[in-house]
Parts: C-alpha cells; sequence; structure tokens
C-alpha cells in the first residue's frame, strides 16, 4: 500500500536516497537511484515517480540539462510535448481519470530536494473531481510514497500501454 508522508518525512528518505545532487532530474536521468522508465528515445525520458500527489503520475523529461525555454532546443521541446501528449492519452485510456493535469512546472528557488529547475513536464491523472491544481502541485498535505513492487507493477501496466 503507499504509505502518506509528510513532506519533511519525503524530503529525508530523497536526501537519504540520492543525497542533494546539483540537478534531481540529470541525477535521475543517470540512475543515482533505482526509476521506472517507461519510455527513453530520442533525448526525451519517461518515468514514473515514487512520491505523487496522484496515483499514475507519470514525469516527462528531456534528456539534456535545460533550465529555461530560451536554451531548450525547439525539436527537442517538441517531442517532450509529444511525450507528455502520449502520457495523457494513455492515462485516459488505462484510468479513465475526471481530469489530466498537464503542466511543466519545476522550481522557482533554485534546485530544491523536491523539485528540480530541470525543465520537466508532470502528467497527472485526476480522480476526484474536487481536486484543484494547487492540491495536487504542492507537498504541504503530505506525499505518497509507492513501494518498488508498487511501481513495478504500474510500469509494467504503462509500458505495455505506451
Ligand atoms: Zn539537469
Amino acid at each position: 500500500m503507499p504509505t502518506l508522508l509528510t513532506r519533511e518525512q519525503a524530503l529525508e528518505r530523497i536526501r537519504a536516497e540520492v543525497g542533494r545532487p546539483s540537478c534531481l532530474m540529470c541525477a535521475l536521468r543517470d540512475g543515482i537511484t533505482r526509476t521506472w522508465v517507461l519510455h527513453d528515445a530520442d533525448d526525451v525520458l519517461v518515468l514514473v515517480p515514487r512520491f505523487v500527489r496522484c496515483f499514475g503520475h507519470v514525469l516527462v523529461m528531456p534528456r539534456p540539462h535545460c533550465v529555461s525555454y530560451g536554451e531548450v532546443d525547439d525539436t527537442l521541446w517538441a517531442r517532450v510535448e509529444r511525450a507528455s501528449l502520449h502520457a495523457a492519452r494513455m492515462l485516459e485510456r488505462l484510468r479513465a481519470p475526471r481530469r489530466v493535469y498537464l503542466a511543466s512546472t519545476g522550481s522557482a528557488a533554485g534546485e530544491l530536494t523536491q523539485s528540480s529547475v530541470h525543465l520537466h513536464v508532470h502528467v497527472l491523472p485526476v480522480e476526484d473531481p474536487d481536486t484543484r491544481p494547487a492540491d495536487v502541485f504542492s507537498w504541504s498535505e503530505g506525499i505518497w510514497s509507492q513501494t518498488d513492487e508498487e511501481l513495478d507493477a504500474l510500469a509494467a501496466t504503462y509500458r505495455a500501454a505506451w
């Protein structure tokens, strides 16, 4: 069963697992810890993150380290967007959520333990009609941690449907 952790508990776990890398996205890309990759092609990496506010969350990122839209290659960002759209459609097919939220947020405060300056896109299946973006893009109300076994099963399902 996924476990609801406080923000501080989750941050402690992440720091214990990966330390404080200069870029969390690059660290995940480079395999600093176990990741659940759904798709890895043409410099775009698609993962299932361990810590989620919405079950089924998918993360899409460009492999090269880029922190602004001014520096990201147009063709590469188009591939990131295409993979995000593909992930959103996959979530609609598999999970029939009420809505899929799709957003490139990242950190405005520099590199943080739970949020990276490296551009990335969150693809979130929203099940509850009362859920608002502020509810799922913040860890202030806690964060769900999924087990390796849960992530194995979810990633297998997603890979088969990709
Ligand atoms: Zn990076």
